[in-house]
């Protein structure tokens, strides 16, 4: 087997739970297939210190797989999977919901495989083309997940949008599912990531319940998920904008699939930033922009577009209004994002009350030494002047 030898004296951190090893770090003392495959990790005196899955050419070279120098990987696999399966179990009570995320990659000890569940459909989504091909050698995995669901599809990275790859029994791209008793239409094929943002499920059903009476403002709306729950927490009125028109008619299309009433919502497939220059303003503004950070190069002009934008948003809520922030970068982390609050609230002359400030859902676990994976942040504030 590869065996790769640490250059640099990374011993605890690799202990302590930090699962990744880049480039740089490590030594090659071969033999290497040229692909991703599984290795062992030597500390600088050569002593075995754990069992990893090296991936060539990646700067992120190595994944952290177990510390134990005995164990069948193969089984060890099949049950990190049935462990994740039964964590979801508990988590999300299947009569409410049925969309949700299975494995989370190093969160599940399953180190860079990412699947999705949509009802009976699984989507696999893995970082890079060498990790994917590794995974799906792993019988592991590929048997398990052909027990658990009727249709598997695998969606690559990078590649056209649209294009998914059955690896079980094709099913429609467009699904339907539930999250949280509220129905919503999905495009695996054709929608972003592997079709919804699972990862905002909880905060979801928060703005259920806080926006009663209100007219809210979604923007950045893709397929009204905010908006959705927003009309079902029995929200005044409710207008989504998003750039895209297939994501308005979808958001349009969900609303009226919950039986809202037609009158009480409206999507515009406009700029966000047009709409902001308006004079309207609302009880609640829930702003989720995309990423605007992909790298840790962009972050400072990432910090200044938040600040922008969320300094407009805070101006455009009625004063005691509700103003919601969440941003989904990874390079942006929690403290990053407290003080993008702070100067956003400062440049639009007003305060805010925090009632919420809470991340990604249990579905999306991280180990506790790599805060890159706890990438979601959600605030929400009232207004104060
Ligand atoms: N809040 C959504 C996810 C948002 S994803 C949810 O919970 O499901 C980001 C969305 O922003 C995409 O649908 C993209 O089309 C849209 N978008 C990106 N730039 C935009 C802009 N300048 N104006 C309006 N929408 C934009």
């Amino acid at each position: 087997m590869l065996e790769l030898r640490l250059k640099k004296d990374l011993r605890k951190n690799l202990l302590r739970g930090h699962p990744w090893l880049y480039d740089g770090a490590i030594e090659c003392l071969g033999p290497s297939k040229k692909q991703s495959e599984f290795c062992r990790i030597l500390d600088q005196k050569k002593n075995f210190l754990a069992y990893g899955i090296y991936t060539p050419k990646s700067q992120l070279a190595v994944r952290v797989f177990s510390f134990n120098k005995k164990g069948n990987f193969a089984e060890l696999i099949e049950e990190r999977a049935r462990t994740a399966m039964s964590l979801r179990a508990s988590l999300i009570p299947s009569d409410a919901t049925n969309a949700y995320r299975l494995f989370n990659g190093e969160g599940d000890l399953l180190p860079g495989l990412v699947c999705d569940v949509y009802g009976d459909t699984a989507v696999l989504q893995m970082d890079g083309t060498s990790l994917q091909d590794f995974w799906l050698q792993q019988e592991g995995i590929t048997k398990f997940l052909s027990s658990s669901f009727a249709s598997i599809a695998l969606k690559e990275r990078g590649k056209e949008k649209g294009e998914l790859k059955w690896l079980k029994s094709k099913s429609k791209p467009l699904l339907e599912v539930k999250e949280n008793h509220i129905r919503f239409m999905v495009d695996i094929a054709a929608g972003q990531k592997t079709g919804m943002f699972l990862d905002q499920r909880d905060n979801r059903d928060y703005i259920r319940s806080i926006a009663k009476d209100k007219s809210v403002l979604n923007l950045f709306s893709y397929t009204g998920g905010f908006s959705v729950y927003a009309g079902k927490g029995e929200a005044k009125h409710v207008t989504s904008v998003d750039i895209s028109k297939g994501a308005c008619e979808f958001a349009e299309k969900n609303w009226l699939a919950n039986e809202l009433p037609k009158d009480q919502h409206k999507a515009l497939a406009e700029n966000v930033f047009d709409i902001l220059e308006d004079d309207q303003h609302y009880d609640m503004i829930i702003a989720d922009p995309p990423s605007m950070a992909q790298s840790e190069k962009q972050k400072a002009a990432a910090i200044k577009k938040y600040i922008d934008l969320f300094s407009q948003v805070a101006k455009k809520v009625k004063d005691n209004g509700d103003m919601v922030f969440s941003s989904c970068s990874s390079h942006i982390s929690f403290a990053d994002f407290q003080s993008i609050v702070d100067e956003s609230l400062s440049k639009a002359r007003c305060r805010g009350q925090v009632l919420r400030f809470s991340g990604q859902g249990a579905d999306h676990p991280y180990p506790h030494y790599l805060p890159e994976m706890r990438y979601l942040k959600f605030m929400h504030l009232i207004k104060k002047v």
